[in-house]
């Protein structure tokens, strides 16, 4: 064999720089179900499914374009479990040349991979990924110019450079920012009619999948039921052109909306296809834009919507590659408590978790504002070891692989790395639940989101106190949270320790169970 052609479970693309120049009369692909991949952190059911089952499509996509492959099965009985160990194999089967791939998304696997060529006396050649906007080095280039890394200035460059929603030289709408139109609660009759979800019922391949998930992997979180993610690139084209018909124009002005029992929302459910590659973020931002040309979504949903996928994404995913290895031990707030055992369960009085907690297991998802201003939140407030946070975030979610999902935990959500992409932590109380839920999460809850301490206070609120009382000291002069801290000094000494000693009881118990009494709604 002259080149031995890597693929992850991740680079599901037959256009991936990796096939550049193959040639399938001396070239080799070489696929592996790896055990290691869903046990190094504690994979969802849901999640270990979808990548086994776009695996085995695109196994079968390669074998359509002649591309001899070389696969190798989970319960293949010579496995050994590593992708490490299999690439080792896999060098001995072929004896290659030359060992290529596309830039993996994952630290830890590029230097396995990479020591594993390099026991074999190869050294590994990684191209390129052409799936992102930016590149490592342009993002590293960027970085290196300033001093702070601000996610607009990058995505105003971005916008530019690759000419996207602009007029000229200056941003369509002439602003580059609809935040003010878009981030609204729904009110209180709630979202109303929402277009439905689409859904893929399991094929033939994605049932084996799913019985061998089932028996493989019987301790594992998640429910293997609702499985019905898009696992080729038709369906995950199918789902693009359905969200743009159908809930683009909406997506801005409800993106941070919570209403409960209703994960999809107006939300595109695309992260998973994208990650995988069936998609890519050009030809999904392209139509996007198109959609506003030809008005059929107004100016500031797509906007809203182009901001997360050409910024934030492009944007975690620099911070990773220049972050990392360090980015994964960062702890700038000290914390550490155990994550509550009820984030595996769902187990919990409080509402909103309970239903954030309740879709993921049962999903695989839910929405960005579940992620970072329930579960994420909690985590924070309750001083959560950013580590553990990030091993579960990793573990329930179709989308998650590590390029997005840690920066997005522990510098967005858990403030680990002490503010290094955002300006301040995303603390606050009940009541900003309340508000983005239009009191419908409170109004079924057996808290009350304005009361601090007390049998029927929420434990957002207490815990939101005893963050800033925690960390007065690092707070007090910050530029944005500073007003917040301040507002301590209008507490009395016995407020204060009141609120502390409830958070150390919620530290130590979980939820503290409430006392029901008359009024309580249900
Ligand atoms: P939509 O809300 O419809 O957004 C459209 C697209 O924009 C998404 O498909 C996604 O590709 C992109 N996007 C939106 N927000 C972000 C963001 N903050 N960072 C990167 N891309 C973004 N996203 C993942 O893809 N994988 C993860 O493992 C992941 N972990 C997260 C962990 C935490 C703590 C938080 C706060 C966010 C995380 N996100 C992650 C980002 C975001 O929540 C998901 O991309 C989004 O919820 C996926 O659902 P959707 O496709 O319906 O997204
Ligand atoms: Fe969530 Fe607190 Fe509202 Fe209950 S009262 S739903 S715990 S924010």
């Amino acid at each position: 064999v002259r080149a031995l052609i890597i693929v992850l479970g991740d680079q599901l693309d037959a256009d991936a720089s990796a096939f550049d120049g193959f040639d399938p009369a001396t070239d080799q692909v070489w696929m592996a179900e790896v055990r290691e991949e869903s046990t190094h952190v504690w994979s969802s059911r849901i999640r270990i499914a979808l990548f086994l089952s776009a695996m085995r499509h695109f196994a079968n996509q390669l074998a359509s374009l002649g591309r001899p492959l070389d696969y190798v099965t989970l319960d293949d009985a010579a496995n050994t479990g590593s992708l490490a160990g299999e690439l080792a194999r896999a060098l001995q089967r072929h004896q290659p040349q030359q060992v290529v791939m596309t830039a993996p998304g994952d630290w830890r696997v590029l230097q396995s991979l990479r020591e594993a060529t390099r026991q074999a006396g190869l050294t590994l050649e990684v191209r390129d990924d052409r799936h992102f906007f930016c590149t490592v080095r342009e993002f590293a280039a960027f970085a290196n110019e300033r001093k702070g890394l601000r996610m607009e200035t990058f995505y105003r460059m971005m916008r530019k450079q690759h000419r996207v929603l602009m007029n000229g030289d200056e941003p369509a709408g002439d602003r580059w920012n609809f935040d003010a139109e878009n981030q609204q609660p729904f009110g209180p009759e709630g979202p109303g009619f929402l277009p439905e979800r689409v859904g893929f019922a399991p094929d033939a391949i994605t049932q084996e999948v799913i019985a061998m998930v089932a028996r493989e992997f019987p301790e594992h979180p998640g429910s293997l039921e609702a499985f019905d993610w898009p696992v080729t690139r038709e369906q995950a084209l199918h789902a693009l052109e359905r969200f743009i018909e159908e809930r683009l124009c909406d997506f801005g002005q409800w993106q941070d909306a919570l209403w409960p029992d209703t994960p999809w929302l107006w939300h595109a459910h695309l992260s998973a296809a994208l990650n995988l590659k069936l998609i890519g973020p050009k030809e999904v931002v392209s139509q996007a834009e198109q959609a506003w040309r030809d008005g059929r979504a107004p100016l500031a949903s797509v906007e809203g919507f182009v901001r997360q996928v050409l910024g934030w994404r492009e944007y975690v995913r620099g911070v990773y590659w220049t972050r990392m290895p360090a980015l994964a031990q960062a702890n700038a707030l000290d914390a550490q408590q155990p994550l509550p055992p009820f984030y595996w369960t769902g187990d919990t009085e409080m509402r909103c978790l309970a239903d954030a907690l309740k879709h993921t297991l049962q999903l695989g998802y839910a929405h960005h504002i579940q992620r970072l201003m329930i579960t994420g939140l909690y985590a924070l407030l309750l001083g959560v070891r950013p580590t553990e946070v990030h091993e579960w975030y990793l573990s329930v979610y179709v989308d998650a692989v590590e390029w997005v999902e840690m920066p997005n935990t522990l510098s967005m959500s858990q403030f680990a790395d002490g503010g290094a992409i955002t300006s301040k932590p995303y603390v606050a109380s009940g009541k900003y639940i309340e508000r983005m839920s239009s009191g419908k999460y409170c109004a079924d809850c057996a808290y009350r989101p304005d009361q601090r301490v007390g049998p029927r206070a929420c434990p957002y609120t207490t815990l939101y106190w005893d963050f800033l009382i925690r960390h007065r000291a690092r707070f007090a002069r910050h530029p944005r949270l500073g007003a917040q801290v301040r507002n301590l000094d209008r507490l009395s000494n016995e407020e204060v320790s009141a609120i502390t000693s409830q958070a150390e009881a919620l530290k130590q118990g979980g939820d503290v169970k409430p006392v029901f009494i008359e009024d309580v709604r249900h």
